[in-house]
């Protein structure tokens, strides 16, 4: 069993730190790669489920399959991830038909990117909880503020009582996943397991079933939005991206981090609606600079968790949701700076028309051989963390 469970530990740890944070692994400074990082259930809790442990996959009840029903964007061919982490466009022609927000940050009025109020600033914190998610909690009771963590399920089941502290504290709680895993390019199947075992898991904690979600890396595309809406949850993106991963992973810097949060400071007076940022309570080096950086904002705007910030009060979760005014999130999305134009038919083809791409060229576009490239050199860049 030992053996067993050693070898559990390489291979996940491995297949974890690969998807959400590869150079963590690397770096002898990081909190994370002391901890484990694989699934096994944490035996303080007397666990109702026997959840998928070790390297195994989080394949689905039968009985979660049938809450989706039948749909043309259920074919969508899934795209393709690479054993670099790379995500490559399945789609023939190459272009953006299902609006993936990993081509050119296409969104959708279903999908939540910004704070109805200008004012309020949506904060929160993916891919935990670890040990040091406890550091973070500690500062922002210091400062009185609430945020979302969207968590990842194997690591619910591992610090189960870390999620209870987050969630006893006010904060509020969304679902990253069981794995970490690229949601368009796995099946209808495995998303729907990825989903509904971390929605079981943290209700199990909690008592409480999430209606938030965040897709890994910002992969979703209308595949996955037409399953995580016939599952009830709604996707929450975010507009802008502090890059705390890459501090570890290459390609930011601490210094650089917190320029951009003055950055954002600075455009606060030009916004039409209140920010939405994505930080990381990955390791040492994420919270750290997290710790540095909420000051900087804190001042200007009410920070907040994105469910409240973008209206839904009491409907974070499905116990509690219909108590208060129907969710307003189609009012709490409107086209940013790198957030593309989008259709509100869910069908409909996007045009690529973001200025993430733009930038690397807009004619592109026409060549579906160059969008591919770009959609690709786009996602290396992005790495695979989100
Ligand atoms: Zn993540």
């Amino acid at each position: 069993m030992l053996i067993a469970t050693a070898v559990a530990l390489v291979i996940s740890n491995n297949g974890m730190m690969a998807q959400s944070a590869p150079a963590a692994a690397a770096s002898p400074t990081t909190t994370a790669s002391a901890e484990p990082v694989y699934a096994i259930p944490n035996q303080k809790i007397a666990w109702k489920e026997a959840y998928p442990s070790g390297a195994s996959k989080p394949v689905p009840k039968p009985e979660w399959l049938a809450l989706v029903k039948d749909d043309a964007l259920l074919q969508v061919t899934p795209n393709v991830l690479t054993v670099d982490g790379v995500i490559q466009n399945a789609d023939p022609t190459g272009k953006n038909t299902h609006c993936n927000w990993t081509w050119d940050g296409c969104v959708k009025p279903t999908d939540i990117v910004h704070c109805t109020d200008k004012t309020v600033w949506g904060t929160s914190f993916d891919d935990g909880p670890y040990e040091i998610t406890r550091e973070l909690l500690a500062y922002l009771k210091t400062i009185n503020v609430k945020v979302t963590f969207f968590v990842v399920g194997k690591q619910v089941i591992t610090y189960p009582e870390i999620l209870k502290e987050a969630y006893d504290q006010g904060h509020e709680i969304g679902i990253h996943t069981w794995t970490h895993a690229e949601l368009t390019t796995i099946s209808n199947d495995m998303i729907i397991g990825e989903l509904k075992w971390t929605e079981l898991a943290i209700k199990e904690v909690l008592g409480v079933t999430p209606r938030l979600m965040r897709p890994p890396r910002g992969d979703i595309d209308d595949r996955v939005r037409y399953i995580v809406n016939q599952l009830g949850y709604t996707p929450a993106m975010w507009s802008v991206d502090s890059q705390d991963w890459r501090i570890t992973a290459g390609g930011q810097t601490e210094a650089g981090l917190l320029g951009n949060v003055t950055q954002w400071v600075n455009s606060l007076p030009t916004l039409t609606q209140g920010g939405n940022s994505l930080m990381h309570d990955l390791n040492k080096i994420t919270v750290g600079a997290a710790i540095k950086a909420l000051p900087i904002l804190h001042p200007h705007v009410k920070l907040s968790p994105v469910g409240v910030c973008a209206g839904w009060n009491n409907g974070s979760y499905k116990e509690t949701a219909g108590t208060t005014a129907a969710p307003a999130v189609s009012s709490a999305v409107a086209p940013a700076a790198n957030v593309a134009q989008t259709t509100p038919n869910s069908t409909a083809a996007v045009a690529p028309a973001s200025k993430k791409v733009a930038q690397s060229g807009a004619a592109a576009f026409k060549n579906p051989i160059v969008y591919t490239t770009v959609a690709v050199a786009l996602t290396a860049l992005v790495s695979n963390i989100f």
